[in-house]
């Protein structure tokens, strides 16, 4: 079994990415969709007159400030078009696809931050209105289930906190969890770019291996939400995930190529 994260950059191929997945399945791997869908967000957010708004934390990590309003633009896009799109395409490749959002049968479930202390202008700011948290527990035995009577699991953030709440948290980091969750040898996360880069504006710069004991040396070439693809993927392989691979989502069967090796592979 493994654990596919697509993300939701631009330029990202849902077709490829879909059919390669159906193939794989119908070949007889079980196998778990995660996606994301951070730049139709943008899009839908703009429209609506609410363009988004990213805030760095005094740790340096990027997120979206997700108030009420923006988390409900958020479910119209990861939990509406992009969760029924995909399911929609594994449907017509012949895989019995189902779409669930981590708030359904708390699938993803976590804190939700109470305030977060963000960086703006050189100025340390707190947030109290944001609806965001990060993932702690799986619902395995959901997902056990699903799998075992023949339906393929694809999900998406939003999680629920513990009171309930939908929170926005970092699908690299729930499909991470979800990965040694159920402890498959393989997480494939896959985005705009071919993997970690030395330098963000030469694809031929990939770093193609990195041994765990090793990542600080590599972390620091990740910038922005690459860090996080970072922080999961080492998180995943602590709890017993064997490799994740960060890998290329703009080409062709862009999952067998990162099962062949083609990306970042982290063990
Ligand atoms: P997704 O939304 O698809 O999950 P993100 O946009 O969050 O993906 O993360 C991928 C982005 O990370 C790339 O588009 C790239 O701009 C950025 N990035 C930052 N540092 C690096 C790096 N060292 N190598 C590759 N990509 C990087």
């Amino acid at each position: 079994m493994f654990v596919v994260k697509v993300g939701g950059g631009s330029g990202i191929n849902y077709e490829s990415v879909c059919l390669d997945f159906a193939s794989i399945v119908k070949a007889g791997k079980q196998a778990i969709l995660v996606h994301g869908g951070s730049y139709e967000t943008n899009l839908l957010s703009t429209k609506l007159g609410k363009p988004p708004r990213m805030v760095t934390s005094v740790s340096g990590y990027e997120s979206r400030y997700t108030d009420r309003e923006t988390l409900e633009i958020f479910e119209m896009v990861y939990c509406g078009k992009i969760n029924k799109g995909v399911v929609q395409r594994l449907q017509q490749h012949g895989i019995d696809a189902i779409g669930l959002c981590g708030i359904d049968g708390r699938i993803f479930e976590g804190a939700r931050k109470a305030a977060i202390t963000i960086l703006e202008k050189g100025r340390k700011k707190v947030l109290r209105d944001d609806y965001t948290g990060r993932v702690e527990k799986v619902n395995v035995n959901l997902i056990r289930l699903l799998l075992d009577h023949g339906y393929t699991p694809v999900l998406t953030p939003p999680a629920i906190s513990y009171e309930g709440e939908a929170i926005n948290v970092d699908g690299d980091r729930a499909a991470a969890i979800l990965a040694s969750a159920l402890h498959v040898e393989t997480l494939i996360i896959l985005s705009n770019v071919p993997g970690l880069l030395k330098n963000i504006a030469d694809e031929t710069t990939l770093i193609t291996n990195i041994r765990l004991c090793d990542i600080e040396h590599y972390v620091k070439y990740a910038q922005g939400r690459m860090r996080k693809k970072i922080l999961g993927a080492v998180e995943a392989v602590q709890h017993g995930v064997k490799q994740v691979i960060l890998a290329d989502a703009r080409i062709e069967e862009p999952i067998s190529a990162a099962l062949a090796g083609r990306g970042t592979v982290i063990h």
